[in-house]
């Protein structure tokens, strides 16, 4: 038998470690190379940090890295101490210990030289003969007959609204995860910008007494709690254009039992998203989606009490509005906002700005170098409905000509346009699963040719 061929795989949080996992499992599949520029591999945005108050927003039992495997992860927590259970849910630190687990068992396991971890950044990945050619920042070249693309979320751009000066200045954080974002000590009233999940975290992690956060979007909503759901699901019909599947959940959602209703629908979101014409997702995305979001990624009921909490005591005031200007004076940053419905611009005068937009979808506003030059050269495109990097239903990107760039695939929240619920743990572990298996048809292909 000839040399293996390599995968290369960009991104080791929990969609490129996935991946990988999936790849070196095969006894016959290609050399792996795992590139990731944080210096913890497997723990990715989500689960890299170490603080108590960060649980997860998904219950353990629902959180198994193996979709054919659902226990594992109950089973591993079962087997380890030093982790304690928040109402079923457990610290999104002692998640990012179980992948680094798992990536270490495989690395004690797979075939020496047959996975190999490689820390730094990728900044382009370019044709090469069949294959392709991946350059790290450092200067090294990796070359590899297939590169998977599991870059995780995009950052948000910086708003529209700010000064040059204010975004330039410490009193503005555009990356609510950066570790190395900090606030100053003495800041006491903070503009959160956006009202999701991202700002609970913020608001939970940035917490000092004396502190109050304005948490702005545009319609104010907030993540709604998990609780406990009835044993017996319910069965929504999964089918029809938005409209009809909003009012089969709220029929189903009668005897508020709406997070039945939610829950029974998830396994058939992708089904249904890909069912959906374009004019569909994109009245979804207009009408629907703020609601959708909070009601479907809610809040671990530990972390709901303490936010809850915070807001009673006007330590966090969320309001639904508009903000027209951020402008850095001597002193503070001067915020202009326009509640929702009105015509009046209200003034805020705030110590700092944290960017809590969420994801960022646009590929052509992507600050990424790896992302720019694979737009530039027209290998990836940005999906119709602006959510991501188009691919098709193998999760193979599509290029700029319309056609699935051979080789050439991506995992994880980059692929939203075509999957739309695509960033957590239950939908992106049955598409690394599947991806693998796609990756390692098209490596074997190539191989023999
Ligand atoms: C704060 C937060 C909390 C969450 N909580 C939950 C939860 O409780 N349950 C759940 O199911 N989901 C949760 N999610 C969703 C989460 O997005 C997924 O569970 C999953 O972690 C996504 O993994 P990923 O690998 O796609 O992305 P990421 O975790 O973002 O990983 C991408 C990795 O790629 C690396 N990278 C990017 N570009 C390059 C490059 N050019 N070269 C080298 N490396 C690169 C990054 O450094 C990063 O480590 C949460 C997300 C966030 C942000």
């Amino acid at each position: 038998m000839g040399q293996r061929p390599t995968v290369a795989v960009i991104g080791a949080g929990f969609s490129g470690l996935l991946t990988a996992l999936h790849l070196a499992a095969d006894p016959d599949g290609p050399t792996v190379r795992l590139i990731e520029r944080a210096k913890a591999f497997g723990r990715g945005a989500a689960y890299s940090t170490g603080n108590p108050d960060h649980l997860l927003n998904v219950r353990v039992a629902n959180m198994s890295a193996y979709p054919d495997d659902p226990e594992h992860f109950t089973r591993w927590l079962a087997g380890h101490e030093g982790w304690s259970s928040h109402g079923g849910f457990v610290t999104r630190g002692v998640y990012g210990d179980y992948l680094q687990d798992l990536l270490r068992e495989a690395l004690e396991t797979t075939a020496a030289g047959r996975l190999l971890l490689e820390q730094d950044e990728a900044v382009d990945v370019q044709r090469s003969g069949e294959g392709w050619r991946v350059r790290l920042a450092l200067g090294r070249e990796i070359e590899a007959a297939a590169v998977v693309l599991a870059l995780g979320v995009l950052r948000p751009a910086p708003p529209a609204a700010a000064s040059e000066a204010l975004l330039a200045s410490p009193r503005y954080i555009g990356d609510p995860w950066d570790p190395k974002a900090k606030l100053d000590e003495e800041a006491a009233d903070v503009l959160l910008l956006g009202t999701g999940l991202t700002m609970i975290d913020a608001a939970v992690s940035l917490w000092r007494p004396g502190r109050r956060f304005w948490a702005i979007s545009r319609r104010g909503l907030t993540p709604r709690q998990h609780a406990p759901t009835s044993e017996h699901g319910l069965e929504v019909a999964p089918e029809g254009s938005p409209r009809q599947v909003l009012a089969a959940v709220r029929a189903a959602s009668a005897d508020g039992q709406w997070r039945e209703a939610i829950d029974s629908l998830r396994p058939h979101v992708q089904s249904i998203w890909l069912g959906w014409s374009q004019a569909q997702r994109q009245s979804f995305l207009r009408h629907l989606r703020p609601w959708w979001d909070v009601h479907r990624h809610r809040l671990a009921p530990s972390v709901a009490r303490r936010i809850g909490l915070m807001m009673r005591g006007r330590e966090l005031v969320v309001r639904a509005g508009e903000v027209t200007g951020l402008t850095l004076t001597r002193d503070n940053v001067e915020v202009a906002w326009r509640p929702r419905g009105s015509g009046m611009t209200r003034r805020l005068g705030v110590s700092a700005v944290v960017n809590c937009a969420g994801l960022l979808g646009d590929l052509e506003r992507a600050t990424e170098p790896l992302l720019q030059r694979l737009l530039a050269r027209g290998h990836i495109r940005p999906d119709p409905c602006r959510l991501g990097a188009d691919v098709d239903i193998g999760s193979r990107l599509i290029g700029a000509g319309g056609r699935p760039e051979p080789g050439l695939f991506a995992v994880g929240p980059l692929t939203r346009g075509a999957f739309w619920e695509i960033t957590s743990v239950p939908d992106i572990r049955s598409q690394a699963a599947g991806a693998a298996q796609a990756i390692l048809s098209s490596v074997r292909r190539a191989h023999a040719a």
